[in-house]
């Protein structure tokens, strides 16, 4: 694969981004106006209470672990809140009108294709059962319909609360059940493998969410979760001037808290990998636009600026093969 064959902008134009964000600061502001009824949580990896202040974004203040180094937003909002912020929110609204529809043809290209050619490779390897896949948090599809066209699994089904979305999945002729995964009933699960993508990093309860997939899921079969990592190299780096870093963003796991976190429900991990292609475009792009500044690290100005077109491209292999990548993915088993 070429270096150049995954690029930020086709995934996400930058004019119709910008306009995003401005949305997601609005949002976010709703949200964090309801500050002092926030309440104090513990760790969500390992439910250990003493922290160290991270940094603050937007009015969040995000602590990190001293036990397991996970780094999460507290105080939060209520589930209740949360929820109610999900359903008000425009930045997602906006992205359905306009961002996935302008780039749904990249988006399949370079993420949702390469995400089905992963999935295939481990369900094959693994030998994961294909009679049912369960996506949950399915979004508006586009995974559940490239994996379908693939018939590798008897049966995709996708689990999405938010009408928008699973009208648009509907659209695609995939099987939805358009509800809360809580809500699902067990008799509905029996999921050879339930997948579920960018979705861990949003919730009040990772936990009781791992304990949902795991119900629905055949003993013996395998649940695989994609998240950011934030000892990955941007997120790492950059902080709070990460996109990544952001108050919809409560849990910010790393490769050990996040096995410890699928552990701790029983669930046996089997592989932990950061197959991210973005991390340094994500830095050099913050340095460019004048956000971020490398005068402090002057080996990474010279990969990320000076010779980019040279190294960027494997100086980004190397963060990928050394689980150095913000972007990470988790493959576990429910054993019998
Ligand atoms: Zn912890």
């Amino acid at each position: 694969m070429g270096y150049g064959s995954l690029t930020e902008n086709a995934i996400r134009p930058d004019e119709l981004m910008a306009r995003s964000f401005e949305l997601l600061e609005e949002d976010t502001k709703r949200l964090m106006a309801d500050r002092n009824e926030f309440i104090t949580v513990s760790c969500p990896a390992c439910s250990k209470t003493e922290t160290t202040l991270f940094c603050e974004k937007r009015g969040m203040s995000f602590v990190r672990c001293n036990e397991c180094e996970t780094v999460y937003g507290s105080p939060r909002p209520t589930e209740q809140r949360l929820a109610q912020y999900y359903r008000e929110a425009t930045y997602y609204d906006y992205w359905n009108q306009y961002i996935y529809p302008a780039s749904e043809g990249a988006r399949r290209e370079r993420i949702v294709q390469p995400r089905v050619k992963r999935i295939l490779e481990i369900a094959k390897r693994l030998g994961v059962g294909r009679e049912r896949l369960i996506e949950i948090g399915a979004g508006t599809g586009q995974f559940c319909e490239s994996m379908a066209e693939t018939n590798h699994f008897q049966e995709i089904v996708a689990v999405e609360p938010t009408p928008a979305s699973a009208e648009s999945c509907r659209a695609r002729g995939i099987t939805v059940l358009q509800q809360p995964v809580e809500s699902v009933n067990e008799r509905d699960g029996n999921a050879d493998l339930i997948v579920s993508f960018e979705v861990l990093e949003h919730l009040f309860s990772p936990m009781a969410y791992l304990e949902c997939c795991k119900r629905l899921t055949k003993p013996g079969g395998m649940i695989v979760v994609t998240c950011p990592n934030v000892k990955g190299f941007d997120v790492n780096l950059l902080r709070e001037v990460s996109d990544t870093v952001t108050p919809e963003h409560l849990n910010l796991f790393h490769p050990n808290s996040l096995k410890c976190l699928f552990e701790s429900v029983g669930l046996e991990v089997l592989q932990l990998m950061t197959p991210g292609r973005l991390d340094a475009e994500i830095v050099r792009k913050k340095t460019l636009a004048g956000k971020f500044d490398l005068t402090d690290h002057p080996e990474l100005k010279t990969i990320l600026l000076d010779e980019w077109d040279d190294r960027g491209g494997p100086f980004q292999d190397s963060l990928e093969k050394n689980m150095q990548s913000s972007h990470m993915w988790i493959v576990a088993r429910k054993n019998l």
